[in-house]
């Protein structure tokens, strides 16, 4: 149906496959295997003959029609759900790489992203540099005769860096290599990387694609010559998503766009408002006007997104009574929901990460990062007012 729908009308109903039973709401199937009509027909299914669900490792109807609907909504020939965020980022690695290959990736990437590239796949010989997120011509200056994978992030955590994707696919693709986005910050409603010459988009749908916070799942979209081979990963080693997961994020896609469009509008109100705070130093956050790369932003995204991040004055000390002084928003350093949350980025997300390369990455100790939901826009703003009073 991509074809002849809008993304609207997708996130809505792309993927339903009705059953004998014609239910209106898509059905969730917990069933961890598929039974064949004979003998003959089981050799098929498994040698892959003919196409049909063998086993939930490898699908699931439930499965299916939430990757049908994620893949429509990115404008991507398939994908292949997961777990979690980083289990569509493992299994994209190992589809894609092996030992000798070298990655170059965004500097302010999430924190076990980062793990992942830096300390764990380096262990198998896959080397990987992290070049700044901005810096076209360190992207360029990267590149090795082994290069092939880019991998980005944008708009970046905490600091809302953001990365010209079409940019990078240029260099990327001069490097005979491939671009992979993680675009959970801005979902396929703000952002479509493939359109912009992504090759592959990875997601962490436990943030906004299920949005209020119930499961942990991922996904991995584009090509599918790609998605196959994450698959073959995936049926092999397992952090397959589960059936129950994949209906709740399938439900959750039909309120994205909405949630989106409402959470950038609350976040937008309330970046404007913190740069009119006395005690605020810095507002980072790609709608406004003195984002450095709000130009950018504005050029490949819809809006800015629903992550704000804040400098405070007096360092740790004053962040800490911001977050203290709280009675509402979520104490807590999960994002995507649609309730409100708060976090001291130094001393929470980046705090295993030492203070030289903490501060190499801009992330003070009087930084915030706010997530913003859905709740009233002066409830946001009165509960954070306490804490900036002081
Ligand atoms: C949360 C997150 C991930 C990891 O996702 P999980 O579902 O927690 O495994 C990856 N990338 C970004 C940008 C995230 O915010």
């Amino acid at each position: 149906m991509n074809d002849q729908f809008d993304p609207d009308t997708l996130a809505i109903r792309a993927g339903i496959e009705r059953s004998q039973f014609n239910e209106h709401s898509e059905a969730l199937y917990l069933t961890s295997s598929f039974v064949f009509e004979n003998a003959a027909k089981a050799a098929a299914r498994f040698s892959g003959e003919e196409e049909g669900n063998v086993y939930a490792r490898f699908t699931n109807p439930t499965v299916t029609a939430m990757q049908t609907r994620l893949a429509a909504l990115e404008g991507a020939e398939a994908c292949v759900a997961t777990a979690s965020g980083m289990s569509a980022i493992l299994s994209l690695a190992m589809a894609l790489l092996q030992a000798g290959d070298h990655v170059v990736a965004s500097n302010g990437l999430f924190g076990a992203t980062q793990q992942l590239f830096g300390n764990i796949l380096s262990k198998f010989g896959i080397d990987t540099s992290f070049v700044p997120a901005t810096d076209l011509d360190a992207y360029r200056a990267a590149v090795r005769p082994r290069t092939r994978l880019f991998f980005v992030e944008t708009p970046s955590n905490p600091l809302t860096e953001v990365v010209d994707i079409a940019g990078v696919a240029a260099i990327a693709h001069a490097a005979d290599a491939i671009l992979a986005v993680d675009n959970c910050f801005c979902s396929p409603v703000l952002q479509r990387p493939l359109e912009l010459g992504a090759d592959v988009v990875v997601h962490s749908a436990t943030k906004y694609l299920d949005g209020q916070g119930r499961v942990l799942g991922g996904a991995v979209a584009g090509r599918k010559a790609i998605t196959d081979e994450v698959l073959k990963f995936l049926r092999t080693a397992g952090p397959t998503l589960s059936p129950f997961n994949a209906w709740i994020i399938l439900k959750g896609l039909e309120t994205l766009r909405i949630r989106m469009e409402a959470q950038s509008a609350n976040a937008l109100a309330l970046a404007r408002w913190l740069e009119q705070q006395p005690g605020v130093v810095r507002v980072y956050y790609p709608g406004l006007p003195s984002h450095p790369q709000h130009a950018l932003a504005m050029r490949q995204q819809k809006s800015g997104g629903a992550i704000v991040s804040f400098e405070v004055e007096g360092g740790r000390e004053a962040a800490w009574r911001v977050v203290d002084a709280t009675r509402m928003i979520s104490i807590t350093a999960n994002l995507g929901d649609t309730k409100t949350t708060i976090t001291h980025p130094a001393t929470t997300t980046h705090g295993r990460i030492t203070p030289e390369a903490r501060a190499a990455a801009g992330i003070g100790e009087g930084l915030l990062r706010v997530a913003v939901g859905l709740e009233s826009i002066e409830d946001l703003k009165a509960d954070l007012e306490r804490g900036l009073r002081g």
